[in-house]
């Protein structure tokens, strides 16, 4: 063999090595063990692979890893034991079971301290309530069931907010025997009771309940409680009484929130109105009341009573002031009411009322100063002689009321004169009826007669 014809022939012997090494490759590839493939198969690229064989892939890998969880299980022999304030009250497999037990109670308990609870279903939720704008509506409660979602409870109107332990709860693991784990109804009991084992009395000669309460050191009410077939406190020589006085381990601190609406009074602005005569007032808009929503949370332990405090408040509506306006226009010749002593330094001589048999319809006084000046605004309506008052003025306030001078001296008006609180209309006289100088003055209101002190304030 020539070198040249062994050249040839190893040369092939290269190509089928290399064919048989390429096979070798590509047949390790088809075949790679399957957690790359399950990372990167997907979807239809997994058809590639022999369907079958990946699944008893899994399921022998799932039924490996059981056995590995039951081996674990099995050596390590661990449990959760819950403690109460530091007493431990049982064992249960996992903190999800010691979760779910002291949920349980809780859940249990919300109903026995007044908190009604929707039975369980899809909306977990009983709505008493109505809307919010309803002011009388008082029984707002509207509570969640196991759900007791915070978010939810703010938005909508009377509901659970919270419900929370008082003591203090520990999870512990362990280590422990399977036996050890207790069920669940035993531990609700021993959650509800403390553990108290039932003291189970039989009646003899003398008993009675009050001397039974006395004798063991436990409330009336638990007696009775406990024995709802005691009836007008009648027991019998004989009979048993359940006298155990359970001590629950757990208290439940409970907060709920009641929505109420409360109208808010309006405010009136007055504007002042010169074009509009004093007295009178004209709305311009009308008030509305505001609504308020004020939420309320209420603390209660084991159902009693504790706090109530408001937490927050909204209005619903603001209140709308109301706008009036006020007149403030003295017309000329307009009363404003309002009544001056029309002599200056006024000393009363003579009351209103009944005098020497008769009636008195005005009142009599004297000063050092004998000038007469207008009560209020108003325009003469009689300027002269009138029997009886001598020399006399009336003036017109036309707000109603009229004013009287008699027995002047003189008159210095004359009818229909525009005057002005204050005017000078005349002097102090004895003219007509009067046995001395004085002015006699009187107020009308309409025809009738006033007692003039009880619109003129004290003697200027
Ligand atoms: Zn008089």
């Amino acid at each position: 063999m020539d070198y040249t014809t062994m050249l040839s022939k190893c040369r092939w012997l290269f190509v089928g090595c290399a064919m048989i090494g390429m096979l070798v490759v590509l047949a390790g590839c088809l075949l790679r063990p399957f957690p790359n493939v399950q990372g990167t198969a997907a979807g239809n690229e997994l058809d590639h692979v022999n369907r079958q064989f990946y699944d008893d892939y899994i399921y022998s890998e799932l039924e490996l890893e059981i056995n590995e969880q039951e081996r674990l299980w099995a050596a390590s022999k661990r449990g959760v034991q819950i403690l109460i304030d530091g007493s431990p009250l049982g064992i249960v497999k996992d903190e999800e079971a010691a979760t779910a037990l002291l949920e349980q109670y809780k859940q249990s308990r919300l109903p026995k301290i007044g908190l009604n609870i929707a039975a369980s279903n899809g909306s977990g939720l009983t709505n008493t309530a109505t809307e919010a704008s309803a002011p009388a509506d008082k029984a707002k409660v509207r509570i969640l069931t196991a759900a007791m979602d915070k978010e939810q409870a703010t938005e909508q109107p009377g509901q659970l907010q919270s419900a929370e332990f008082m003591q203090h709860i520990e999870l512990v693991q362990i280590d422990i025997e399977p036996e050890d784990i207790e069920d669940n109804d035993t531990l609700l009991d021993k959650i509800a009771t403390g553990g108290v084992k039932p003291f189970i009395y039989t009646v003899v000669r003398g008993d009675c309940i009050s001397c039974l309460a006395y004798k063991f050191k436990i409330d009336k009410q638990v007696i009775y409680n406990n024995n709802p077939q005691i009836r007008n406190d009648l027991i019998r020589i004989g009979e048993q009484l359940d006298l155990s006085v359970a001590q629950p381990m757990l208290t439940l601190k409970t907060v709920e929130q009641r929505i109420s609406s409360v109208e808010v009074p309006f405010t009136t602005e007055y504007v002042e109105d010169n074009s509009l005569k004093a007295g009178v007032q004209e709305v311009v808009s009308a008030g509305i009341p505001g609504l308020l929503r004020v939420a309320t949370n209420t603390t209660r332990i084991d159902g009693e009573f504790i706090e109530e405090a408001e937490v927050n408040q909204t209005w619903i509506r603001s209140a709308t002031k109301a706008v009036v306006k006020k007149g403030t226009m003295i017309a000329a010749g307009m009363g404003t009411g309002q009544f001056a002593w029309p002599v200056y330094r006024a000393k009363l001589t003579s009351d209103y009322g009944s005098r020497w048999g008769g009636f008195h319809p005005g009142m009599d006084m004297v000063s050092e100063q004998s000038g007469i000046t207008a009560s209020d605004h108003g325009v003469v309506s009689f300027a002269g002689w009138k029997t009886g008052y001598g020399n006399c003025i009336i003036i017109d306030h036309h707000n109603g009321y009229s004013t009287l001078y008699g027995h002047l001296s003189k008159i210095s008006v004359t009818v229909d004169d525009r005057l002005e609180k204050g005017d000078k209309i005349g002097v102090m006289g004895s003219t007509g009826n009067a046995t001395g100088v004085h002015l006699h003055f009187e107020i009308r209101k309409g025809e009738a007669q006033e007692n003039p002190m009880k619109y003129l304030g004290k003697a200027s």
